[in-house]
């Protein structure tokens, strides 16, 4: 159990503020907050289109196309990013994107060809 990442203390150099309020994660007097862990992921177009080829050449047989397939890889993901969320915002209605916003720059390029 002691092994469990879920069950390491958070240490106080973890603290930071609420990623929507930005006030002290127990600002509301609550003893409880929340670790949110997001991480992006990136289509890789050219694996995409290269599959979706093989399945046509496979006349549609989906299953045959993957085991031929050098790869099977449609995404590659980015490094997460932590955020720290007080109570008081957690039982409000908010809009995930305010978390992807720092979660990753959006590469306009794709960057696995
Ligand atoms: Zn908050």
């Amino acid at each position: 159990m002691a092994d469990d990442p879920d069950s390491v203390p958070l240490d106080i150099s973890e603290l930071k503020p609420c990623r929507l309020c930005g006030k002290g994660v127990m600002h509301a007097g609550s003893l409880v907050f929340y670790e949110l862990t997001m991480r992006s992921c990136v289509i890789d177009v050219k694996n995409v289109q290269r599959m979706h080829g093989l399945e046509l050449m496979m006349g549609g047989n989906v299953p045959i196309a993957r085991i031929f397939s050098p790869s099977n890889t449609i995404a590659h993901r980015l490094a997460p990013a932590r955020h720290l969320i007080c109570s008081d915002c957690a039982t409000r209605e908010t809009m995930p994107v305010l978390f992807i916003e720092d979660a990753v720059d959006a590469p306009s390029e794709v960057p696995f060809q």
